[in-house]
């Protein structure tokens, strides 16, 4: 099969309209800055493991949103749920009942958790989590592993421009996985430790996933609960994708807090603080709240979203197609002559290639397939959606055969990305 040049002229003039509305036209990692030139900046659809740019190409999406979408998009069920509570009332006054009824649903499915309290991005989460530990422990320090993203705050953001050093005097770093690391930012801390922050496993941007080692992840709760300083699962990105409860519940560690968003009412727009009794009473001192926080519809939405979680093998298949599509991406590099670093959870995989400091042939293999129809990241961790079948997989293979051919044809053509360069030198200072 051949590839089609796709058309973007939709994209391209959406693209120069918002450039001049815009600060660069764009902001964040939806920025295509960091991306192959041809990826689209702009989408008009999606429905089930398929996105439609404005120019009406249509792709298979691994990216899911960069999360969010867990179930399909447009899962019938949920919308169903929150297009009626729309014509009942979204934002109001105050909360509506399924406030308490998603509450207690979480409660009920996280075995760490003895409280929820809920807000609108991860962002929020994690830095309600940051300022719990605080008001529990009357402490200042905040161990992060390097590396590690919390969110856009000025306390996490990855790229600090505007941030003066004051607001990031008390963020220390560890290493993912290093005790000794760990140990040695909870001496640093000294008796001024609030709290450790953690990745369910470690999936930075740009570079190989790590699962965690049991015996840190033990050890960060041991300190803690030597310290009395607070232990936080920034389960944001990955909640509900490894398990049915809290992540570190695979290595059999409760945190006393974990941060979640993005997924748990399948893209509608909603994230939750979880926490135990613990640090209840930090929580209940600090002031969180936003126009926005209360909307019924996004609650509504994580109802029956958990409900369809708890109801089918969603998981169980995704776990199944991820093996199936990292066994066969690795057979069809292979018979092009390329090694692929395949990592982390086969449903969240990050696929980087061997030997490509500067990710051009990653980002040359992006652009194969997208010109193939698969939405595909040449350097952020995928996610797995349960509208995908097994044609979809098997699609996605034929289409990588393909993208594999077409790289290997023009490999000693490829150039680096300058955006992406410049990026890798900042990440290196920083280290
Ligand atoms: N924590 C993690 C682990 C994330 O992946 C993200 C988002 N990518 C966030 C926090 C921040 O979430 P949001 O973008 O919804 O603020």
């Amino acid at each position: 099969m051949t590839a089609t040049l796709l058309s973007n002229a939709a994209d391209q003039s959406l693209r120069a309209r918002a450039a001049k509305v815009v600060p660069n036209g764009m902001y964040g990692h939806e920025s295509t800055i960091l991306l192959p030139a041809s990826y689209p900046q702009f989408f008009q659809r999606a429905e089930g493991a398929h996105i439609w740019d404005a120019d009406g190409n249509r792709y298979l999406d691994f990216m899911c949103a960069y999360g969010p979408n867990l179930l399909g998009y447009n899962n019938r069920r949920v919308n169903d749920v929150a297009t009626a509570q729309l014509a009942l009332g979204d934002t109001m006054t105050g909360p509506s009942p399924h406030f308490v009824e998603l509450a207690e649903a979480l409660v009920g499915m996280v075995s760490h958790a003895d409280w929820a309290m809920f807000c609108k991005n991860g962002t929020d989460a994690t830095t309600m989590a940051m300022t719990a530990a605080r008001a529990q422990t009357g402490k200042r320090r905040i161990l992060v592993a390097d590396g590690a993203y919390h969110g856009a705050a000025p306390w996490c953001t990855p790229i600090p421009f505007g941030v003066v050093p004051e607001e990031r005097a008390f963020i220390a770093k560890y290493h993912y996985n290093d005790i000794a690391s760990l140990e040695a930012a909870v001496a640093e801390a000294g008796d001024d430790l609030a709290a450790i922050f953690a990745a369910p496993f470690k999936h930075d941007a740009f570079v190989d996933q790590l699962l965690p080692d049991p015996a840190y992840a033990r050890r960060a709760r041991e300190l803690c609960d030597q310290t009395g300083a607070m232990l936080i699962v920034d389960d944001v990105r990955a909640g509900f994708r490894l398990i049915r409860d809290c992540s570190w519940e695979l290595v059999g560690v409760r945190p006393d807090m974990s941060c979640w968003g993005k997924s748990f009412a399948n893209g509608h727009p909603i994230s939750a603080l979880l926490g135990n009794d613990r640090c209840r009473m930090g929580a209940s001192q600090i002031y969180a709240t936003g126009s926005f926080w209360f909307a019924a519809v996004p609650m509504a939405a994580g109802i029956e979203t958990l409900k369809i979680l708890r109801e089918s093998d969603y998981l169980e298949q995704s776990i199944r197609l991820g093996t199936v599509w990292r066994d066969g991406l690795d057979r069809a590099a292979r018979d092009h002559g390329f090694v692929l670093r395949q990592t982390g959870p086969v449903q969240m995989p990050q696929i980087l290639f061997e030997d490509d400091p500067d990710f051009r042939v990653g980002f040359a293999w992006g652009e194969a397939m997208l010109q193939r129809g698969v939405y595909v990241h040449p350097w952020h961790n995928m996610f797995f959606c349960a509208a995908m079948t097994e044609a979809d997989i098997a699609f996605t293979l034929d289409a990588a055969d393909y993208a594999f051919g077409a790289v290997r044809a023009q490999l000693g053509s490829l150039e680096p990305h300058p955006v992406v360069m410049m990026m890798l030198g900042a990440m290196a200072g920083e280290h």
